[in-house]
């Protein structure tokens, strides 16, 4: 997952923005909700004084136009940047809720600020000096156009009333999860299966029970490993019922609004408004892609389902056709399946991979490619927790500061609870700027899994999108690139943790941490591919429901899921509201969630360079050069085409999805 930090495109930003070189960057850290909202009116301020500058300031060149454009995105940053990332992480819920607060009055001024059409018909007229300017110049029209500058005085104002709604609505969906209280409270007995781990880092009553919460570090061991499967069931509903019957009203509402503001722009759903800027286009390209997946992956899907009966019928002692496999059944026995017939237990990596070696390891990975170094930064930093911290990178060639890293490891109650980059504040070359990010994970303290540091890769690589890029705008840095192309750099990493070759960095790192035993290794690239089917079958699924929830006909959000679930194999198991825990779509990936799987096509594609060494600097390089350093001021295709010296194509993505790796 990515979360950009408090600016997604459509952003303005200021000219007064204060230029950081290349000194290490300090967060600021506000003292209290009064600095949040004291902070928030001078941002304002500082906006609307640059607005009417760059609106009335007829002397201003285009490029100056488009420069004072990017300040003000560089302006909002410097505060809402840091904001958007405390509502995730701060342990104050006063400080979270200002936050939050701040970020409602900046969408305000900003659906405002997008209407303004003296700015707007300035900006037309600007002729771009090149490709990169002319990207940015479109790019900028287009949000102008799509907060409806050209509309009538009384369709531009409910398009502002449904932006304030919008944000308020992702708001409180978010806050519910985030602020869940549910506890479980289990037996000993009833906690057959699970990992010590888990146990340990439960607190218990004085009658012996385990409570356990809803954080990932403990759902997803319980459901691969409880024998009994009552307890999986008790955790799969609760999990599945995270966010609660308000988030599905909020999600229905959200779904409505969005269509309303389709619709004021001419367009019969919010997926046809907001896939004409992606990579895709259009509902219809999309949806023949996933068809494709679908096609490539059904028959795959009802192999590993009848295997995972077979395992269920076998454990149980029971004849497989009196066997029925139920949702809170298929973690378990998949991992059964894997430990069964590959020998892999995903528990077992955990002793191998010991948190803070384990992010070491991968600052390594990242070191030996792109040729960079990672530091903890020696600036003295006062962050939200005491656990956060903070690292430098640097060009090994130049020595020149690159960025700084954030990163906040370990869950705790308030906090995110999955594992996401805030990509905060971007690198401008022109500003002579420098980006800073923010990795936010949730690891168990007894280490990770080879899946969790799977994940942590594909976050750090959000990162790494984020800190190498060399962008001449902050509105094109890094991770500001098109939706369905933004996880690509990430997903292409994954892989990187099945590699033997790469996994013997970690004793680079840690010459006291035992080496992953090779055949542990091999049994787990073998096991990876059992459970695809499954996979890509629930991938599918998520994305067809966006889209069918984001289309031309209002749906009530449950019974959608539940008839959209109830026609898989699986079938839909009343009570469970996987909606309302769906975050990604009540946020930024709403009509575009079929972006991980489009997205992986891409990333597949882009690993057929590294095949014969995932470890190539030559080629590390090349990559950094051409696409992370480019962020969004190349369109992707053209990226791609650069890197990998050709134009890109599916072959490898169904190469994979029907043959393995
Ligand atoms: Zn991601």
């Amino acid at each position: 997952m990515f979360a950009a930090g408090g600016t997604p495109a459509a952003q303005p930003v200021a000219a007064s923005a204060a230029v950081s070189g290349g000194s290490p960057y300090v967060f600021p850290l506000p003292r209290s909700p009064a600095t949040i909202a004291a902070q928030c009116k001078t941002l304002l301020a500082d906006l609307s004084r640059t607005e009417t500058q760059l609106a009335q300031g007829s002397e201003l060149s285009g490029s100056a136009l488009l420069a004072g454009l990017d300040a003000m995105t560089r302006r909002t940053e410097d505060t809402l940047g840091p904001l958007g990332l405390l509502v995730a992480v701060s342990p104050s819920k006063s400080v979270r809720d200002a936050a939050d607060a701040c970020d409602r009055d900046y969408q305000a001024y900003s659906s405002r600020f997008w209407q303004n059409a003296a700015l707007y018909l300035r900006l037309k007229q600007v002729q771009p000096a090149d490709e990169i300017d002319r990207r940015f110049w479109r790019d900028t029209l287009d949000n102008f156009e799509d907060a409806g500058v050209a509309l009538a005085p009384g369709q531009q104002l409910r398009v502002r009333e449904l932006n304030d709604e919008l944000t308020a609505l992702t708001q409180a969906f978010e806050r519910r999860i985030r602020e869940d209280r549910t506890q479980l409270w289990f037996t000993r007995h009833e906690l057959a299966g699970v990992p010590a781990g888990v146990l340990k880092a439960a607190p218990r009553d004085t009658r012996g029970r385990y409570r356990l919460g809803l954080e990932q570090a403990t759902v997803f061991p319980v459901l691969e490993n409880a024998t009994r499967p009552a307890t999986r069931e008790r955790v799969w509903r609760a999990y599945l019922s995270l966010g609660g019957a308000a988030n599905l009203d909020t999600l229905a509402i959200l779904a409505q609004r969005r269509r309303e503001m389709a619709q004021l722009f001419g367009h019969a759903s919010y997926a046809d408004f907001v896939l004409r800027h992606r990579m895709a286009h259009s509902e219809a390209e999309v949806q023949t892609f996933l068809s494709t997946v679908k096609e490539a992956v059904s028959a795959r899907e009802l192999a590993d389902l009848e295997e995972l009966r077979a395992e269920k019928a076998r454990h149980l002692n029971q004849a497989v056709d009196q066997t029925v496999l139920f949702r809170w059944d298929t973690a378990f026995y998949s991992e059964r399946v894997r430990r069964a017939t590959y020998a892999v237990d995903q528990e077992q990596f955990r002793r191998y991979f010991p948190p803070e070696p384990s992010l070491r390891f991968l600052f390594r990975v990242a070191e030996r490619l792109f040729g960079i170094t990672f530091a903890p930064s020696a600036t003295p930093q006062s962050l939200w927790h005491p656990e956060a911290r903070a690292y430098t990178i640097t060009n090994n060639d130049s020595k020149e500061l690159l960025g700084t890293l954030f990163v906040d490891l370990y869950p705790r109650a308030d906090k995110f609870n999955h594992a996401a980059l805030w990509s905060f504040r971007n690198v401008s070359t022109w500003a002579d700027r420098l980006p800073a990010a923010a990795l936010v994970v949730n690891v168990s303290r007894q280490g990770l899994t080879l899946d969790e540091l799977e994940t942590l890769l594909h976050e750090l690589g959000h990162g790494l999108h984020a800190l190498l890029s060399r962008t001449r705008y902050a509105g094109q840095g890094g991770t500001n690139v098109q939706l369905d192309f933004v996880e690509a750099p990430s997903q292409m990493l994954e892989d990187w943790v099945y590699d033997p070759q790469v996994l013997a960095l970690f004793g680079e790192v840690c010459p006291s941490c035992e080496p992953v035993p090779p055949p542990l290794l091999a049994q787990a690239r073998a096991a990876r591919d059992f459970g695809k089917g499954i996979q890509f079958s629930r991938q599918y699924l998520y994305a067809s429901y966006d889209l069918a929830l984001h289309g031309r006909e209002p749906a009530d959000p449950l019974a959608l899921w539940a008839q959209m679930e109830g026609a898989t194999a699986l079938g839909h198991v009343p009570g469970s509201m996987f909606p309302a825990g769906f975050e990604h779509i009540a946020g930024g990936y709403a009509a575009g969630y079929y972006g991980y799987l489009w997205s992986l096509v891409l990333a597949e594609d882009l690993r057929t360079a590294f095949a014969a060494d995932r470890l190539s600097p030559v080629v590390g390089q090349r990559y950094r050069a051409t696409v992370l350093q480019n962020g969004g001021q190349v369109a992707p295709g053209e990226l791609l085409q650069r890197f990998l010296g050709r134009p890109n194509d599916s072959r490898a993505f169904f190469k994979a999805l029907t043959q393995g790796d």
